[in-house]
């Protein structure tokens, strides 16, 4: 394209290419993606580039606004006043809860009032071109408006302590204070008693504060664990790691339990022997969470206790990635899961232990296939997210996976997600359809990837329906990163190397880091998590190993030849992050221990 007309047509464009932000490839790319987005979204190119190729947002909008000439806001959010922070709260949320929801989800700030000119607010957006500036103004009650840029990790910070200082809940406990205990000495349960305890709004508090807390610091799930001696713990699972949150003393686990399942759709408040899954749905921040709360009964140490365990896995939608780049994909593995997913048929094995990230990985996977021509149906159990564009099939009392999977082949799919591929019914079911015109995404538990075909014939699939239905099979972990913050450099790499057990001529001339400990990373010396992964792509060398199978499948044959390949195995993966400084070598090695 032409630079005039370039700059006629798309002044962002134009100015972003001209400093070497991008490049022309990506200016073609996100420009189409502009043309198409006219009759829905109508997104400007720096969205776009944003949103879909990710790049850093300050850097995107910083140079929108030099070109619009907004005028950026400067501010140190930690040095506003508290009086400044109290302004800026109650005109955040004097129209009331829908109208600060709405900030918060297009982040804008009313930060003041004009010091000059009465009635002109100040809208600080860290996206002025947001189509819906004036219409937020309005509802803001503001004659008048300027729009000012704010960064938007200055936005992170100021929000922040505008909202996240707000749990309610937490606010109601601190008061509630002395009050909070709730204790029945007498032996067994009565239901009455319970009942009355439950009422102590104070339980319900510290149950609605969890939920608040586990979504705002991220955590994956929250576990509430009965103890004796009328205690119960709280523990947030972070980065994979359980850590206390709260310990409720001088009340009855039971009240605890109770609160639990009251609050949940699902659950029976009187079942103490049976295990039972429930949901909870919350909007917290301006977002609908949904809660899986899975409870068990567990053996209590005092006779008169009937415990539960449970545990709460938040379901937070703004965690999907439906960008395959920010997946950590790199090299072999990158190049051979876009080439297994651009093909009309086949299957996509993801493997790896409970905790591995593989949906998240499935699901940013078939992101990039789903357009409104394919008919896509999932089958989990339960389903962990929504995608949007795919019909997800229901499992419950009335269709059991089992079921699902069977009526799927009659429901004219183009691309199926089958959960996870559990017995030989669901993995021939899965295969068929690969080998029937069908792109097929699936799970399997096992180490590697290698191991997960040795799996599939243990099960009882034919080799030759293995061989030629599976596109590409993925084995992932997750690994912790180490805490930029506390970092250090090993400045012994000889003995580091040696302690272990590894080659210390793979690793000279690299920088490299071990954990250490500080504040920010509650001293764990790790703060994060990444992906690594090993890619089996079925060439046809590989196939023909496969087919070739006797009694059993050749596992090393097939190690061997993915190598030839050019696959790199989960722990190289690992260790190819620790050369990037990113994470331990001690970290690579527990996480790709063999079990
Ligand atoms: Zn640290």
């Amino acid at each position: 394209m032409l630079d005039t007309q370039l700059e006629m047509t798309d002044k962002i464009g134009y100015l972003l290419l001209k400093k070497g932000i991008i490049d022309t490839k990506i200016l073609e790319q996100a420009l189409k993606i502009k043309d198409a987005d006219q009759l829905k979204q109508k997104r400007n190119l720096a969205q776009i580039l944003v949103d879909e190729f990710g790049y850093e947002h300050d850097i995107i909008f910083r140079e929108v606004a030099v070109l619009y000439a907004f005028k950026e806001l400067n501010i140190h959010p930690e040095e506003l006043s508290e009086e400044r922070i109290n302004e800026i709260k109650n005109l955040m949320n004097r129209q009331g809860k829908d109208v600060s929801k709405m900030l918060i989800e297009h982040k804008v700030i009313p930060f003041k009032f004009d010091d000059r000119i009465r009635d002109k607010l100040i809208l600080a957006a860290t996206d002025p071109t947001d189509r819906s500036l004036a219409k937020i103004a309005y509802t803001l009650n503001a004659k008048k408006y300027e729009i000012n840029y704010l960064r938007k990790k200055d936005y992170d910070k100021l929000i922040s302590v505008l909202v996240s200082s707000e749990n309610e809940y937490l606010k109601m406990i601190e008061e509630a204070g002395e009050e909070m205990h709730v204790v029945e000495e007498e032996a067994g349960i009565n239901e009455e008693e319970l009942d009355a305890e439950i009422n102590k709004s104070a339980l319900i508090n510290l149950i609605e504060a969890s939920l608040v807390e586990g979504v705002r610091k991220g955590v994956s799930d929250i576990h509430v664990i009965p103890k004796s001696g009328n205690k119960t713990e709280i523990h947030f699972r972070l980065d994979g790691k359980l850590q206390l949150w709260h310990i409720q003393e001088n009340t009855m686990p039971e009240a605890i339990m109770a609160v639990v399942k009251d609050r949940s759709k699902g659950l029976d408040r009187f079942e103490r022997e049976r295990a039972q899954d429930g949901f909870i749905q919350r909007e917290i921040d301006g977002h609908i969470i949904r809660f899986r709360v899975s409870v068990l009964p567990t053996v209590g140490t005092e006779l008169k206790n009937k415990f539960e365990s449970v545990v709460i896995r938040i379901l937070d939608d703004r965690k999907v990635i439906k960008d395959l780049g920010k997946l950590g994909l790199t090299g072999y593995a990158n190049k051979a899961f876009v080439k297994a997913i651009s093909q009309p048929q086949g299957m996509i094995i993801l493997t790896g232990p409970t905790g591995s990230g593989k949906s998240t990985t499935l699901v940013a996977a078939l992101y990039q296939v789903i357009n409104p021509t394919k008919n896509v149906l999932t089958v989990e159990d339960p389903v962990e997210y929504v995608i949007e564009g795919a019909r997800q099939l229901k499992i419950g009392y009335k269709m059991n996976f089992e079921q699902a999977i069977r009526s799927i082949l009659r429901h004219d799919p183009d691309i199926v997600l089958v959960g996870e591929m559990r017995d030989k019914e669901t993995a021939e079911t899965a295969i068929k359809l690969a080998n029937t015109g069908h792109l097929t995404f699936s799970t399997l538990h096992t180490n590697d990837a290698p191991s997960a075909v040795a799996r599939l014939y243990k099960m009882g699939v034919e080799p030759f329906l293995i061989a030629y239905a599976i596109n590409i099979i993925v084995a992932q972990r997750l690994i912790r990163k180490v805490c930029e913050n506390c970092k250090k450099k090993v400045v012994n790499l000889e003995e580091h190397i040696a302690n272990a057990g590894l080659n210390l001529q793979d690793w000279t001339g690299h920088e490299i880091y071990d954990a250490a400990g500080c504040d920010k990373c509650n001293h764990t010396g790790y703060k994060g998590r990444m992906a690594i992964h090993e890619a089996l792509y079925f060439t046809r060398e590989i196939r023909r190993i496969i087919v070739r199978s006797g009694e059993e499948v050749d596992e090393e044959a097939i190690r061997e030849q993915a190598r030839k390949d050019g696959t790199v195995s989960l722990r190289d993966s690992g260790f190819e992050k620790v050369k990037a400084g990113l994470t331990s070598i001690q970290e690579v090695i527990g996480a790709t221990m063999e079990d």
